[in-house]
This record gives C-alpha cells, structure tokens and sequence, in this order.
C-alpha cells in the first residue's frame, strides 16, 4: 500500500479528547502504525503538544475546540484536515462524565447536567462527524469510530446523562452506518466498561474500586491501549464489514443479550391457559389467528418476527389444554434458554368451556 487515503498507510487520523486518557493511547496506537495524528484537545494543551512531540513520524497536528462549541468544531476539524491535507479517520473520543443523582440538586442543575453532557458526548461528536464526513467523502471514503460505553447499556443511575448520550452516541454511529455506506464510509462504535484514566482514577482508588474491578472476571479495569487496540482495528481498511457495530470491550463484565421479539410465558392455571407476557409482537393479529382455530398456537420467532423454520413443528398445540397449560408455558422457557435470540410467542384462544 502506498500514499494516503482512505485505505492505504499514512492515512489521516483526527481523534478529538486526544490529549489524555483513551484519546491518547488511540493517537500513539495509530501513530505507531504509521498514520498522521491531528490531536484534539480543550485544555490540556502542554499535553497534547508534549504528545506530539513524542510521536514516530512526522506531520503530526495539535488542534483546540471545545466541542459544547459548535463553529469551534467546524474551525477544530476544517484545521485538521488543512494542516494533514485531508481525512480518512475520524475518532469521536472526546467526552465528559458529569454525576448529577437525580434526588439531589436542583432543577436549574439537573438541566446543566444534561446540557453539557449531550453537548459534548452526543452533539459535539455529531457535529464532528458532520465536518468531518465532507473531507473523507472528498478524499473517496473513510472511517469513524465513536467511543461509546457499556453505561449505555447497563444503566448510569448516578450520571444518568452520561448513560443516555452514550446510548445516543451507538444510534448515531448505527443511523450513520447505513446512510454513508454509499460513500464508502464505515461507522463503528467501541462501548467500554471501566477504563483506568483521569476520568474513572479517584472512583477506582476508594473503595469502591475493588468492586468495580470485582465486575469482571479477570478482576480488573480495561487499559486505555486496549480501547484503543479496537479503535485501530475498527479503523482498519480489513474492518468494512464491522460497519454498524458497537464492539463491547468489558472484560465480560457486562454480557449484553440480544434483544428478543418475544421471550417468556406465564402460566395462568386458574383459568385453563398460557399466556404471553410480554405484549411487543402483533398479538392482536395472532389472537385473531388462535381465536378462529380455536386452539393454542405457539409461535417461534426471531428478533425481526420472521419464522424460525426448524421449529414450526413444535408450535401448534390443541385447543383442551387443561393441564398442558403448564407444560407448554415450561417448553417456551426451554426454549428461550436455549436458543438465545429466539422469542417465543404465546397466545391462548377461549376454547369452548370456557365462560
Ligand atoms: P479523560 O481522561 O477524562 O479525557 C477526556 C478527554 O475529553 C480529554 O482529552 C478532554 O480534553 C476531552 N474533553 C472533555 N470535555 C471536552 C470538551 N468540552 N471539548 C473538547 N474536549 C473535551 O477521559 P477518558 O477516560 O480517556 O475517556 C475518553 C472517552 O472514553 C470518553 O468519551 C468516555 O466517555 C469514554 N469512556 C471512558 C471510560 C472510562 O472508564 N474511562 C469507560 C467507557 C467509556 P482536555 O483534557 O484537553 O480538556
């Protein structure tokens, strides 16, 4: 591979938050690659100028916003593409974690809260993007990787925030996948759980440390090169198909399942029958279906409610249910065990003794 570009070495990299933390560790990882680095920073100026002076390579840039700002995002990244002379990669690293318990404080500080945490996480990393895209697509393609968090996922009671801008960041990531495929862009997002950085150093030195590395496995906290390990790899020209991902990178802390179009049935035995209890597929439809039939029909779907074929030999089951309710509630159990990713829908029809 030659030149730069979206897909060749020396390819042009600007990673915002690059001054400390992740950010960091993700700016030294492509430079060891042999990518040019455009670091991105608010503050820390010293340091992110004493970070590109560490580098190997040369041409790489130190650029300043503050990415609540939105005319400063556009200067910010416009900048880096002038001084790399283009953009392949795009890293939204950058990002703030504000506690703001909703029982405590005001109203006026729980909206602060809110408003600086989504103008950095979520808008400053979208208004990035939006610069940014226009000098990859001018350059034939590129790569943008969100740093999102597991917090998305498992709940941020304390920085409640912080937990939805990061849900709002995987979206973003996901919406802009398929919409700039056509481009030959590719949009991944990283969710990682604890990472030792300035962000999390006093949370893990209290006591309160022991049980957050206690949430893993390996009885530890993520290092920041390993967050950036993935960045890399996301950013990689062999990484097109991860397009739409978000990569958990929790140390099996946090195991997130697929989400199913329909999982459990409960079993209502006063009255003769099974029934679904979770109310999310066309059910109305289906009861139409059991209704006119006059029996019991459990369905196997999967996420997207299309049929799961090899099982549609289990699924009808007559309409006397009597004891059977019990049995059949147990088999949608076993299987929804078994089949990760596989919902189980139940409806049960009046049958004809019933009042
Ligand atoms: P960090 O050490 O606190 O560094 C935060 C970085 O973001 C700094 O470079 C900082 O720049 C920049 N930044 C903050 N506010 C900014 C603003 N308003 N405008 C522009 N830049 C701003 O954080 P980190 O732990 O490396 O986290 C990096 C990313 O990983 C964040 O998005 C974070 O949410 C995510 N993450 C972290 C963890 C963790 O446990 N550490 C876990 C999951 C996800 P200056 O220093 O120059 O001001």
């Amino acid at each position: 591979m030659s030149g730069h570009g979206p897909f060749g070495m020396n390819r042009r990299v600007l990673v915002t938050g690059g001054s400390r933390g992740i950010g960091a560790a993700v700016v030294r990882a492509f430079a060891a690659r042999g990518e040019r680095v455009a670091i991105h920073y608010r503050d820390a100026a010293a340091a992110a100028t004493a970070l590109r002076d560490s580098l190997p390579g040369d041409g790489h840039a130190v650029v300043r916003a503050d990415l609540a700002d939105a005319e400063a995002v556009r200067a910010m990244v416009d900048g880096a593409a002038a001084e790399l002379g283009g953009l392949d990669v795009l890293v939204n690293n950058a990002g703030v974690y504000l506690a703001h318990p909703m029982l405590d404080g005001s109203y006026e500080q729980w909206q602060e809260a809110w408003r600086a945490t989504l103008g950095v996480n979520l808008t400053g990393a979208a208004n990035a993007t939006w610069c940014a895209v226009r000098h990859m697509i001018a350059g034939g393609g590129g790569r943008v990787v969100n740093v999102g968090s597991r917090g998305a996922y498992r709940g941020e009671p304390t920085h409640p925030a912080y937990g939805a801008s990061k849900a709002g960041l995987h979206a973003f990531g996901q919406s802009l996948a398929v919409a700039l495929a056509p481009h030959g862009i590719m949009v991944a997002s990283v969710a990682p759980g604890y990472v030792a950085t300035d962000m999390t150093v006093e949370e893990l030195a209290t006591a309160a440390g022991d049980e957050i590395r206690a949430q893993s496995p390996f009885n530890r906290v993520a290092t920041a090169e390993e967050v950036a390990d993935a960045v890399v790899y996301l950013a990689s020209p062999g990484a097109e198909w991860a397009s739409g991902a978000v990569l958990d990178l929790n140390g099996a802390s946090y195991l997130r399942l697929r989400p199913l179009a329909r999982a459990v049935f409960g079993v209502d035995l006063a009255r003769d029958r099974a029934v679904a209890d979770v109310v999310a597929v066309p059910q109305a439809e289906t009861l139409a279906r059991a209704e006119e039939r006059g029996r019991l029909i459990v369905d196997h779907r999967d996420r997207d409610l299309g049929a799961v074929t090899w099982m549609q030999r289990l699924p009808v089951v007559p309409a006397q249910l009597g004891g059977k309710a019990a049995f059949v509630a147990g088999l949608g159990q076993m299987v929804r065990a078994h089949h990760q990713g596989v919902g189980v829908i139940g409806v049960l029809a009046r049958h004809g003794r019933q009042p």
